[in-house]
């Protein structure tokens, strides 16, 4: 996150220093932060594993300050109701524990998400899917203490056998029951959580009243409104040159922007990269991308879209077609790939 005066030019992945791939697009930093704007307050918060970033523009600081801390409270027990890591007690882990077979009811709002991911699970042609998470805690990228080496053949095997959409199943009676059909079927919102959290942080802000807000939680975000005279500022990572900026969007309204990336958690092993998104296939780790940003009308859709397309790779965008979603994809040998409606959002 660059701050310049009181204009805030964000990019995703703000904790890297910002080196601009192209010299004029640091003069054009420069300009905008020159240029005369309203107050701002900008708040910031550690959680999900990441600095998430709050920046609200237009009504006096202490209603913003108390708005924030509203929407951080939110997405804090969003993702505490969602994590399958941790000592966070929720209805999810005891999903995940429950005998196959065993009708589980869920909190709501866990229950209409997972309807979301399976949703996404169906269009994605199961390159999303969040039954795998016998695989993600397999893999173990989101424990406190990283992997350093691959699992075994037989270990990714057996975890895989509880990944599909048949092996969870809704029942309509008690409402939010669903039933897990196999020992190694469990959940993980990984993939879309981050998201969701984003959605709802801005749904409190909104209900306070504020119009123009970004919220940035480590390169995943919503914005709305705009930044003061001008649209809301973002760039996108350059997923192999460390603080660099692959390209630059305008935002304003009401968009969200989601990256995936194999440089977010991973280990090398034998001179191979091993990352956290993962082929629900073949159960390793997926080898189409290198990096993928969605632009949807909600945060929860551009994530599980962004995971989705990182395993699919380029011929995934054609899945697109209709949706209302843009995607830039930079595959595995570093070429970019775009939906045709992408130009619009780029600076
Ligand atoms: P993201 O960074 O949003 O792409 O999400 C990656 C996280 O989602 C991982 O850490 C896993 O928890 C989970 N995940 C990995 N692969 C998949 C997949 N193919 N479908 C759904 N969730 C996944
Ligand atoms: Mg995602």
């Amino acid at each position: 996150m660059l701050q310049a005066h009181t204009c805030t030019i964000t990019f995703v992945h703000h904790n890297q220093a910002v080196k601009p791939v192209l010299p004029w697009l640091s003069c054009l930093l420069l300009l905008s932060a020159c240029s005369p704007s309203p107050p701002e307050v900008h708040e910031s918060r550690f959680m999900m594993g990441t600095l998430v970033e709050f920046t609200v523009y237009g009504v006096p600081r202490t209603e913003a300050t108390a708005a924030i801390r509203a929407a951080a409270n939110a997405m804090q027990e969003a993702t505490d109701s969602l994590t399958i890591y941790g000592d966070v007690g929720n209805t999810v882990k005891g999903f995940n524990a429950s005998r196959p077979g065993t009708p589980v009811q869920l909190p709501a709002a866990v229950s209409s998400l997972l309807m979301q991911a399976k949703a996404v699970e169906r269009q994605s042609h199961g390159a999303f899917s969040p039954t795998l998470g016998s695989l993600s805690l397999l893999w173990g990228f989101s424990t406190p203490k990283p992997p350093s080496r691959p699992p075994t053949d037989e270990d990714i095997r057996q975890a895989l056998a509880g990944i599909g959409p048949e092996l969870l199943r809704r029942l309509t009676t008690p409402a939010h029951t669903w039933v897990r059909l196999h020992e190694q079927t469990r959940l993980d919102f990984g993939g879309i959580g981050k998201g969701y959290a984003i959605d709802i942080g801005i749904a409190i802000l909104r209900k306070r009243g504020i119009e123009h807000a970004l919220i940035n939680a480590g390169g995943d975000m919503r914005a709305i409104g705009r930044h003061g005279e001008r649209p809301w500022h973002i760039g996108i990572r350059h997923p192999r040159q460390a603080g660099a900026v692959l390209a630059t969007l305008n935002l304003e309204g009401d968009v969200s922007v989601v990256t995936s990336g194999d440089y977010e958690r991973f280990f090398i092993y034998h001179g191979r990269r091993y990352h956290h998104i993962l082929n629900p296939e073949n159960g390793r780790p997926a080898d189409k991308s290198q990096s993928v940003t969605v632009i949807a009308e909600n945060a929860t859709l551009a994530d599980a879209w962004s995971t989705a397309l990182f395993v699919l790779g380029p011929k995934g965008l054609e899945l697109l077609k209709k949706r209302h979603i843009d995607a830039l994809i930079v595959d595995a040998g570093g070429d970019i790939h775009t939906t045709p409606g992408m130009k619009k959002w780029l600076k």
